[in-house]
């Protein structure tokens, strides 16, 4: 069995929730700058320009990219022949949170409960996925997530009659709702079938497939490329102000799903497309 300490979990935690909210992982900006290049819209060139030179200026200074450093979503991907010692897996990331949002001077953003609405003050307790893995490594990923792009994101529970016509439909209707408010140009993740909640965690986990990598089934791949195609042709453009370059990329997620239904998530992620892993 692999050993991996409570004590150096919480410190990497802290750690990567810093990195994640102040440097832009290579692929989001290599995406930007490809985006540039593509953009006919003068106005969304130079918006493209502002959001290199913010990523830039953040990671030089060491400030995030935005003042919303949103809740810590966390995922760690547990392998069977990894024991963690000196405490809990739970309680380190918590702890890992808690000191990276303080020592990086990081927005809290949490409320304890919708009904009262208090900030707990530390941005704890993260949103914490845990999955195990076969082997003996442990890998941990942080993905801030922001309300604005998070607010627009839909879930909806649609017919298998309403077929994938009925996808695209919902996923385009979702960007044009959105509009500026998700802060264009979006990452966008798709999860398609599982269940309810299944297909909402398989949304937020495409968010974090590498811009560059289609999805392997050929199917899925020439789904991710028309609607990328389809959200641009809408028109609005980087942080809404017109122009070709709506989304920088498409990620389609696909479960099993039961035959009388088509759960679809459609979860809108910012320019601000931030997530840093560490692995054991
Ligand atoms: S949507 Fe993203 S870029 Fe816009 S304010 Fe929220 S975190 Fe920042």
């Amino acid at each position: 069995m692999k050993q991996v300490s409570a004590k150096e979990i919480t410190a990497r935690v802290a750690d990567l929730c810093i990195r994640a909210c102040v440097k832009l992982p290579s692929d989001v900006l290599a995406a930007l700058r490809e985006a540039k290049r593509r953009e006919e819209s003068s106005v969304g060139r130079e918006i493209l320009d502002r959001l290199i030179e913010n990523a830039a200026v953040a990671e030089e200074d060491g400030v995030p990219i935005c003042q919303d450093t949103g809740i810590a979503v966390v995922f760690a991907e547990i392998g069977d022949e990894v024991e963690v010692v000196g405490g809990r897996l739970r309680d380190a990331i918590t702890e890992g949170v808690r000191q990276g949002y303080e020592k990086g001077h990081l927005r809290k953003s949490l409320v304890s409960s919708p009904l009262d609405r208090r900030n707990t003050g530390d941005n704890t307790p993260p949103v914490l996925h845990a999955e195990a893995a076969p082997g003996d490594s442990l890998k941990i990923t942080v993905a801030p997530k922001g309300a604005g792009s998070e607010n627009m994101s839909r879930l909806q529970m649609m017919s298998p009659a309403d077929g994938i016509e009925g996808v695209k439909r919902l996923v385009v209707e979702t960007v044009e709702a959105a509009g500026a408010s998700a802060c264009p140009p979006l990452v966008i993740g798709v999860g398609l079938g599982g269940n309810f909640e299944q297909c909402a965690l398989i949304a937020k986990q495409a968010l974090l497939r590498p811009l560059t990598q289609r999805h392997p089934d050929p199917a899925a791949a020439a789904l991710e490329a028309e609607l990328l195609d389809l959200v641009n042709a809408t028109g609005i453009g980087p942080m809404g102000v017109g122009g070709r370059v709506t989304a920088l990329a498409v990620n389609v997620e696909t479960r099993p799903c039961h035959i009388a239904s088509l759960p679809v998530a459609v979860n809108l992620q910012c320019h601000a497309a931030r997530h840093a892993s560490y692995e054991w």
